[in-house]
């Protein structure tokens, strides 16, 4: 393969991804790499994909994009990998981003290797953390080897620098970015180049999700396999805190709880208000997917319990006796 003239590369890209509304991993990245952009004097771009996406283009400007491309068509509703991939590919080989974003969600974990395989991009996946040298070469930071280490990808020789990113690790863009600066950003509606007859995929049906998403949960309490398989005193208090139940892994493993609310690296990430964690050890696999809640309570009987390094408020004691008694707390307010 010749050697790729990377100077021919500016810019950085981020996927919006839309599915009736706007999946709020894309404003999470809109906001970082908004940092990147800083360092690096590009132009931060708005991705669309999709059907009667003006008023998304626009709410992509009003926070933060410099620049939105729209590809507006009825071939991408409801979503398909094939149309998304070629589309997408058409417009990074016209177009040449420097770095590509794309949220590490379902969507994007399905078509972004049908850009970066032709385009020989490469794709570093489930990033955790972004960062730019003075080079202007991407630092994709992801938890390896079990999450013991932290290992950054880079990716010297060849362009787009590709990446899905987790949802819920980022803070989203403020709706209001540029009203509350002098951004004055340009909407561009791009050519569609894929129609009916390219695709191969069709949808029969779609069946929605009835599992509620923990990523968006404003108070969480999750178990561990300290409950043993009784969830009644977690799903009393969180039924009292108006939270959201989710899990660690050894309670997911056995099936006690669905493994949609699985928190951790193999998991979710979450950042709700408060965290409650009932008779989780705090492994880093787990601690992982929580550290970035704003209070953590944790329950446990073991008071050396890594959790409680990671807690602002320890309770040692036996969860089946703490939580009825926080729960009959809660009731009384
Ligand atoms: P344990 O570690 O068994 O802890 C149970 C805790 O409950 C103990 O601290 C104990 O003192 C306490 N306890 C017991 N009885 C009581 C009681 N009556 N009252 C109060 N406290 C009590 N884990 C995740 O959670 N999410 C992930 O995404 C994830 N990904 C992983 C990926 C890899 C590659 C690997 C290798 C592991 C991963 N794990 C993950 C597993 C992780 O390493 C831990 O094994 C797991 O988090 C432990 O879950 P736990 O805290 O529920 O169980």
């Amino acid at each position: 393969m010749t050697e790729l003239d990377t100077s021919e590369y500016a810019d950085v890209w981020v996927f919006v991804e839309v599915h009736d509304d706007v999946m709020p991993v894309s404003w999470e990245l809109l906001a970082e790499a908004k940092t990147l952009t800083a360092k690096t004097g590009d132009d931060l771009v708005a991705l669309v994909i999709g059907e009667d996406v003006d008023g998304i283009a626009e709410e992509a400007l009003a926070r933060g994009a410099d620049r939105v491309l729209v590809a507006d068509d009825p071939v991408f509703e409801p979503y398909r990998a094939d149309p998304y991939g070629a589309q997408f590919r058409a417009m990074v080989e016209a177009r040449k981003p420097s770095i590509v974003l794309i949220g590490g969600t379902h969507t994007g974990r399905d078509f972004a290797g049908r850009v970066a395989v032709p385009t020989h991009a490469g794709l570093t996946a489930d990033v955790t953390e972004i960062d730019v040298d003075d080079e202007g070469i991407l630092q994709a930071r992801r938890p390896a080897f079990g999450g013991d280490i932290l290992a950054t990808i880079v990716c010297e020789d060849h362009r787009p620098q590709m990446a899905t990113i987790r949802p819920g690790v980022f803070e989203a863009a403020d709706p209001n970015y540029a009203c509350e600066t002098t951004l004055e950003g340009s909407i561009e509606r791009v050519e569609v180049v894929v129609d009916e007859a390219d695709c191969i995929s069709e949808v029969l049906e779609r069946v929605v999700d009835a599992t509620a998403d923990i990523t968006e949960a404003e108070r969480i309490v999750a178990v561990g396999a300290g409950i043993e398989g009784d969830l009644e005193p977690a799903l009393e208090l969180a039924e009292a805190l108006d939270a959201e139940l989710a899990a660690t892994r050894a309670v997911v493993d056995e099936g006690w709880v669905d493994g949609a609310r699985q928190v951790g690296q193999t998991g979710k990430t979450v950042r709700p208000d408060l965290y409650v964690a009932v008779g989780i050890s705090g492994a880093i696999q787990h601690v992982e997917g929580m550290n970035k809640s704003e209070t953590v309570i944790a329950i446990n009987d073991d008071p050396n319990a890594p959790i409680f390094d990671h807690a602002d408020y320890g309770i040692v004691g036996d969860l089946f006796d703490v939580c009825p008694q926080l729960t009959e707390l809660v009731q009384e307010r």
